[in-house]
């Protein structure tokens, strides 16, 4: 983990927020390259999700919304945690998380020295259990109350009980409360699904991990609406849809690279499944933290659709033509977090390999969603032709795919750099290609195409560089495309 913090602030990935004033609770911002990376995972989560099937449309819901939404999805009431607070140093905690990390402990067995003792542990010197604040070691505990994990806000000019709203805690709710919006709208029949991304917002009490748990996150959320009067393949819609949504979620984090090794599916026991859920699983990732949710999707029933009937008086249901009749349809919510995601494509990506003797560290993305497609480097920055040339093709490319140019350094030194933050392909242009008119030498006309994760070399006539990066952007493999052109040594 500490690798990936430490590249993320180095190559622009990732900053703590507001830094210069020494930082914001678990708040990240990213940076040039960071969110490269985060648009790219959101658009081939809209393109696949929305954009290619036939049965979702997508939503930008406000994440402002009047406050009974949240008394009618439950979560004024239960979305809470139990908190103690330290009445020495003020300090916050999670009374059920409170023994999940080391203490502090002044020991009256060896004249009060101070020790910090693992998680759980007693001490092994005078046995005690810990009791008083974990942190300053001196504190006496309050009895454990309930916090809402939702930031509250108001909304207008005065500051009262009347005007009080939150930051939504979740998409989710932006889309069962246009549910009818949608359907009449859009004229649709079931099953269909709306799909969203947005930030959302949570007062968590540890949060931590780096981009892991956040106060402020986004979310990509579906909510699949279904005839729960209908059967798919002999089985209950809603069982049918909820296990096609838990294989397409997985096989959409492994089709952009996450290893197979590396992600798990999770079923909820029955007695932590939410009362209103019919089933959950998650997709677990080993994060650099150990295995830890990615996403979640869940069977959630008609819950929340008659809650928001209940609470609106609006009737939110659907009329079933074949039989006739109302029926209010069940949801299977899949929902991911981009920033989560992000992490784990990240994690997932990471390697240090040793090239000819030398580390080199190489972001293995897929090409998707690489913040950079290609880099154009010249060989030698004196060369006026040569640097010309080298912009050239990066104006044009750019046209298509984001491109940078970069002549900062000796070529070797370029690579690195390109590896490092996931390039997968980098275009030099030298001498060969222009020629030398000095010496009355006419230029090839080529340029070298090094690929990064073999980094073999391939030398590339300069009008075919559109149409070979279309190839191997469009997700053709190196080998098909290289073994047609002319093999340099590796680079
Ligand atoms: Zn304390
Ligand atoms: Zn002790």
């Amino acid at each position: 983990m500490d690798a990936l913090v430490s590249l993320s602030k180095r190559r622009g990935f990732i900053f703590q927020s507001s830094e210069i004033y020494g930082g914001t609770g678990s708040c990240w911002d990213y940076g040039p390259l960071g969110v490269e990376l985060k648009q790219n995972i959101k658009r081939v989560w809209w393109r696949d999700y929305i954009q290619r099937r036939p049965d979702m449309m997508g939503l930008d819901a406000s994440i402002l919304m009047h406050p009974t939404v949240w008394k009618a999805s439950g979560h004024v009431d239960n979305f809470t945690d139990p908190m103690v607070d330290c009445l020495e140093c003020r300090r916050r905690f999670r009374a059920d998380k409170i023994d999940e990390t080391p203490w502090v402990h002044y020991c009256p067995a060896t004249k009060g020295n101070k020790f910090t003792i693992p998680p759980g542990e007693p001490c092994s010197h005078c046995g005690v259990t810990r009791t008083l604040c974990p942190e300053c070691g001196k504190g006496e505990l309050t009895p454990p109350r309930q916090f809402n994990l939702m930031f509250k806000t108001f909304m207008g000019p005065v500051e009262e009980d009347a005007s009080l709203t939150y930051l939504r805690p979740e998409t989710a709710q932006g889309i069962f409360v246009n549910f009818d919006n949608v359907l009449q709208s859009m004229r649709r029949k079931l099953p269909f699904g709306i799909g969203q991304i947005g930030k959302a917002f949570r007062n968590e009490i540890t949060p931590g991990n780096f981009i892991f748990r956040t106060r402020e996150f986004e979310q990509m959320e579906i909510e699949f609406f279904v005839n729960p009067l209908e059967t798919v393949e002999g089985r209950p819609a809603d069982e049918y849809w909820h296990e096609r949504w838990i294989e397409d979620s997985m096989a959409w984090f492994r089709r952009y690279g996450l290893g197979e090794e590396n992600l798990r599916l999770r079923e909820h026991e029955a007695d932590e499944l939410a009362h209103y859920a019919k089933r959950t699983a998650d997709i677990e990732y080993r994060f650099p933290i150990g295995w830890s949710e990615l996403m979640g999707i869940a069977n959630r029933t008609d819950f929340d659709l008659k809650q928001h009937a209940k609470f609106s008086g609006k009737a939110l249901t659907y009329f079933d033509e074949e039989r006739k009749e109302h029926v209010v349809p069940y949801v299977i919510e899949p929902s991911a977090g981009v920033d989560r995601a992000l992490l784990a494509f990240l994690a997932d990506a990471y390697r240090e390999e040793e090239v000819r003797g030398e580390k080199r560290v190489v972001l293995r993305f897929h090409p998707e969603l690489a913040p950079l497609k290609v880099a154009v480097l010249p060989l030698l920055k004196k060369r006026e032709d040569i640097v010309r040339t080298a912009h050239a093709i990066r104006d044009e490319l750019s046209k298509d795919w984001s491109v940078v140019y970069d002549d900062t350094a000796a070529i070797g030194r370029l690579y690195r750099r390109q590896d490092e933050v996931g390039t997968p392909y980098c275009v030099t242009v030298d001498v060969q290609t222009v020629g030398d008119q000095a010496k009355g030498e006419v230029g090839d006309g080529k340029v070298t195409i090094r690929d990064r994760d073999s980094m073999e070399q391939i030398r590339v006539p300069l009008e075919a560089l559109g149409s070979v990066f279309r190839e191997l952007l469009g997700g053709a493999a190196w080998a098909s495309v290289a073994g047609r052109f002319e093999r340099k040594g590796d680079g």
